[in-house]
This record gives structure tokens, sequence and C-alpha cells, in this order.
């Protein structure tokens, strides 16, 4: 049983886990007898480390990266490494495991860490769970702050979530001042976003970020701008947070 998703169904189920999963994830791996540590690795480059050594297992997550959501997902990234029984990639000193950098977790160019990513993602925000609470609910920011507050995890985790469950059109689209650092599209938009590496000009996004001031409310948006191709009789609406003092912010296009 190596799909990640019936893996870390099955780890929920096993363990006993109810209420927010993020609470028990130093449980699952007390009850592996895998030792843990939250530390600030100032020097070292990487998100998180699982180890072993001899019978001896440990995960390490460096908190020097992003807030606490971030390292719950983190640790159950590194928990679905050890779940889904990955070869070792890493090799030091009589240790061996995996030394998994932000881009490993973020770009997915490895196999085993979209896999890992996929287990930690049903083992932070289990499908059925999460479902029940997005019914009725307008995919907005609203929806993404309570959830990434109620499941303990980042609005970026949160909001891949949302999209990879959604069968609404949605694309989100997050930056840094200009320039778009990554995107999550749900099923029903695939393909329709331009390849883009910065903001169009003209949008709403654009000038919320020129101006460091987000939107209250969705805005009707000319498709073309963000879409390779119009969608016919349908109005397209964009809506942008922006994060002052990090100079981030997130885009929702929907419609
Ligand atoms: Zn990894």
């Amino acid at each position: 049983m190596n799909n990640p998703e019936t893996k870390a169904k099955w780890v929920l189920e096993t363990k006993g886990i109810s209420g927010v999963p993020a609470e028990s994830l130093k449980a699952i791996a007390d009850s592996e007898r895998i030792k843990h540590r939250y530390n600030d690795y100032p020097e070292d480059a990487w998100d998180g480390m699982l180890l072993y050594k001899g019978d001896r297992k440990a995960i390490l997550v460096n908190i020097r990266r992003g807030n606490t959501g971030k390292h719950h997902f983190t640790f159950a990234h590194e928990l679905g490494h050890y779940f889904l029984n990955h070869p070792p990639s890493y090799m030091k000193n009589g240790q061996s495991g995996f030394r998994c950098t932000s881009e490993d977790i973020e770009k997915e160019q490895k196999p085993r860490e979209a896999e890992a990513n996929r287990f930690a993602a049903e083992l932070l925000m289990p499908q059925d769970q999460f479902q029940l609470n997005m019914v009725g609910a307008p995919l907005d920011f609203g929806l993404i702050n309570g959830l990434s507050n109620r499941y303990m995890v980042s609005k970026h985790a949160c909001s891949n979530r949302i999209l990879q469950l959604t069968h609404s059109p949605c694309i989100i689209i997050r930056t840094k001042g200009n320039q778009i650092t990554s995107w999550s599209v749900s099923r029903a938009a695939k393909g329709l976003l331009r390849k883009l590496d910065a903001l169009p000009k003209d949008t709403a996004a654009h000038k919320a970020i020129v101006n460091k001031w987000g939107h209250y409310d969705f805005v009707e948006c000319a498709a073309g701008k963000w879409l390779i191709r119009d969608v016919p009789g349908i109005k397209i609406y964009e809506c942008t947070h922006v994060h002052a003092g990090s100079g981030t912010a997130m885009t929702i296009l929907k419609w």
C-alpha cells in the first residue's frame, strides 16, 4: 500500500488521530520511535530532514524556514518519506535519509517529493473532513484564512488543497514584488493560465501590488490578460491580498 493518500488515511486511522492532525504530528512520530526536533539551523539551506542511523530515526524541522503552518507541513512531509518507505537519498557521517530543501518540496521535480507532499496534504487536511468544511463557502480569502487557521497549515498549503478539491474553475497566483513565484490551478481551470513570469500590467493585481494595497472584494477583469483564451459568456474576477511587510501577495482568479 504505497498510494500516498491511502497511506496517510491509514496512519490517521491506526494511530486513532481525531481533531486537528497537525496537533498530533509529534505523537505519530513518538509512536514510531522517531525522535523529532524543531530547531533554527541558520547555516543550512534545507527545510526538513529524516535521518536513520542504525535503528535510530529522527526528523528535524528547520524553523528558520516559514511559519508554524509551514513547519507542520515539513514535519508531515518527512513522515511521508518514512511511511512510504522511500529509499534514502542522503548519506553523511554514517547517517542516511532525506535532506529536503524548499525547492525539493515546492517544485516536486523528484517523484518521491511529490508523493511525500501528497501524503502530507492528506495527513494534515484529510479530504473527507476538509471537503465538508468547503461546502457552500465561496472560494475567497475568507475560506483560505479560515481553513488554514483551523488545520494549522500555511495559506500556501491550504490554498493548494482547496484547488485540488474544488470543482470550480479557479487559479491562485503567488508573487513577490511583481514576479510570479508560484501558481496553483484547479482541475476545471487546467491549461488556461497564460505562461507568465510577472504580473500583467493593467490588471487590478498589478495595481494592488504597486500601491501595496490589496482588494476587499473581487473585481471583474479582462480574461485575455490572464488566460490563453476567453471563456465564452463567462466573466472573470480577480482579488489580491498584499503582505506589505514581505512584499508578497496572493491573487485569486475565478469564474
Ligand atoms: Zn522530501
